[in-house]
């Protein structure tokens, strides 16, 4: 297989194919399942975990009090701090380089285009169809990316509402899926 095609290729290439698996069956998310992508391109390692709010939040929508306001925070926090949660392996020496959050229960996420205005805010709160995700990218620069051989992924011990996950991995091996859960919980790359 070329390892010249284009990630982006691949990746279309694997979200049809998944689209074909039942759990994933119809336009809305599945609660208690979530997406990793994970493309290795020379350094650069990029995880992009896609989850519907409820698997880390437990609603889907944007806070109504103060309690929800410290849930959401506190979802963020976990997120935008994987280091027990995305173990990449140690000899690959990887250290993490940015996180992108992005969702409608996070203020100032392009997450919607909503007007501006507590109105517009509302409004774009509120999904149409009363679901909502949430999107995590991590990229990582890797000092040795030969060593490259597995990440461990444990964001089921923080979010206890996610059940498993469908990681789609494209890199210089070619593509591979696996359904990760708690007890099937490493990678290989
Ligand atoms: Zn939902």
């Amino acid at each position: 297989m070329s390892t010249l095609r284009p990630l982006a290729v691949v990746f279309a290439a694997l979200l049809v194919a998944a689209a074909a698996l039942p759990a994933q069956a119809g336009k809305g998310h599945v609660h208690g399942l979530a997406t990793l992508k994970v493309a290795v391109d020379g350094e650069t390692l990029t995880l992009t975990l896609e989850s519907p709010l409820d698997n880390l939040l437990g609603f889907e929508r944007a806070p109504r009090d103060d309690a929800e306001r410290r849930a959401v925070a506190t979802m963020a926090e976990r997120l935008r701090n994987p280091e027990k949660m995305l173990l990449p392996a140690a000899a690959a020496r990887c250290t993490l380089a940015e996180v992108r959050l992005t969702s409608l229960v996070l203020a100032g996420t392009p997450a919607h285009d909503a007007p501006a205005g507590a109105a517009g805010a509302a409004a774009a709160a509120k999904p149409a169809d009363g679901h909502g995700d949430l999107m995590a990218q991590y990229r990582y620069r890797c000092a040795a990316p030969a060593e490259l051989r597995s990440v461990e992924v444990r964001f089921f011990e923080s979010f206890r509402r996610l059940a498993s996950i469908n990681a789609q991995v494209a890199g210089a091996k070619g593509q591979s899926a696996k359904r990760l859960t708690p007890k099937q919980s490493v990678l290989k790359l």
